[in-house]
């Protein structure tokens, strides 16, 4: 049996009395119809109301297409038969969030198609965020520009406080007296959402969902991503209570941002620029001082390792990294005669250099392990990374002996 759909002749209506029709088990889980409800089912792009039914959770509302029952699946249906009257409260957050969204979307849908011919060609709704793709009649691309204006003028039109009216028909004829700016392709059952007056509506199209009775009740709509989608635009959209909070959040993110570099959110974006600006110069500035340092410990190397007698010479770093000394290595590969342990304290790593025998990772393989340490290498460089000091002196000794 088709359920009265309380929702449509009193959308504020956020609680009822309500009688219980029917029960069933569908898909493990227990669902209840009542000869009316205040619940809208999922539709039309807009989730489900939630809230409770004879002081129990609602959990899910659908509505079966063929029959027109609207099903509220419950936490436990053990307390509901049929013909008993049942509280019916909503979750009116919920319900009131999706009203200032679904409504937000038509005006800013609207101001789209008014001022640019930009079409809706898909829409998802969220929890608390909306998607529209976007595209252009004529294929032209909908700019920064064009966005910003079409929010602006959606906001101009909440500030209005226009009416926001729905019609009923039976027949998709029917409504074709209505100026909608998309055609209707359903064949029956049709409501029209209408934005101000229906000779110069601000927006008018069929849509099966709840709305505001004015459109100040929205609050606001505000954009907050454009990216590019199949070839059209797809914007993230948020309206009412969810445009609110993410602007509170957003705020307060940029004051600590504008706080933490001592300006104004208004100068944020040329503090970065300058601080951008510093660091590269800093960036530069490192990087040749490395290369510097490099260049000087090269030319050491080359002059302490001829004159070397032992079975390892063992070098010390205490400024270069791993790939300092690796890097620095692998360029003066042919000074390497005999091997060289070139230890980066910084970084508890030992890069071992051979003149190939013996081979260095096969030694970093045998040895390094024992004291904790890991890695490997070619026949010629090799790390050794250890997590002690200690153990990467101890591992450096052990080597040394052993070479001998
Ligand atoms: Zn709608």
């Amino acid at each position: 049996m088709a359920t009265e759909r309380l929702y449509q002749q009193d959308v504020y209506l956020r609680e009822a009395d309500l009688t219980v029709c029917e029960l069933r088990e569908y898909k493990g889980k227990m669902q209840v119809a009542c000869g009316s409800t205040i619940f809208f089912p999922e539709g039309g792009g807009q989730l489900c109301d939630l809230g409770t039914l004879g002081g129990v959770p609602v959990t899910d509302v659908k509505e079966d297409k063929e029959t027109g029952t609207v099903w509220h699946t419950v936490e436990d249906a053990s307390g509901f038969a049929p013909g008993k009257t049942v509280r019916a409260v909503l979750d009116w957050q919920r319900r009131f969030d999706h009203m200032q969204m679904h409504c937000g979307e038509h005006v800013l849908s609207g101001r789209f198609f008014e001022l640019f011919g930009v079409e809706n060609h898909g829409f998802h709704m969220g929890e608390d965020y909306m998607t529209i793709d976007m595209a252009a009649r004529d294929g032209s691309p909908v700019t920064d520009e064009m966005i910003a204006a079409a929010e602006r003028a959606a906001n101009e039109v909440i500030w209005q406080n226009v009416p926001v009216t729905t019609t009923w028909f039976d027949t998709a004829e029917e409504a074709k007296s209505m100026p909608v700016r998309k055609e209707i392709k359903f064949g029956e059952d049709i409501s029209v959402v209408t934005v101000g007056s229906a000779d110069a509506p601000y927006d008018c199209c069929a849509c099966c969902g709840t709305h505001p009775s004015t459109t100040g009740q929205i609050g606001l709509v505000s954009v907050l991503k454009a990216e590019n989608y199949k070839g059209m635009t797809r914007i993230t959209i948020k309206a009412g209570r969810p445009a609110l909070e993410e602007s509170i959040l957003r705020s307060k993110i940029a004051s600590q941002l504008a706080q933490k570099h001592s300006c104004e959110v208004s100068t944020l974006l040329e503090r970065e620029a300058a601080n951008d600006a510093k660091n590269d110069l800093v960036r530069r500035e490192l990087s040749e001082l490395k290369s510097a340092l490099a260049k000087a410990e090269e030319e050491k190397l080359k002059e302490a390792l001829p004159a070397f007698e032992g079975s390892l010479a063992i070098f010390r770093y205490p400024l270069m990294s791993a790939d300092d000394l690796q890097s620095m290595a692998r360029k003066a590969e042919e000074i390497f005669t005999k091997p060289a342990a070139l230890y980066s304290e910084k970084d508890k790593t030992v890069v071992l250099a051979t003149p190939g025998t013996p081979a260095a990772g096969q030694l970093v393989k045998e040895y390094a392990n024992m004291y904790g340490g890991k890695g490997g290498g070619s026949k010629t460089l090799a790390r050794a990374i250890f997590t002690k000091k200690a153990d990467a002196e101890l591992f450096m000794d052990l080597l040394e002996k052993h070479l001998r």
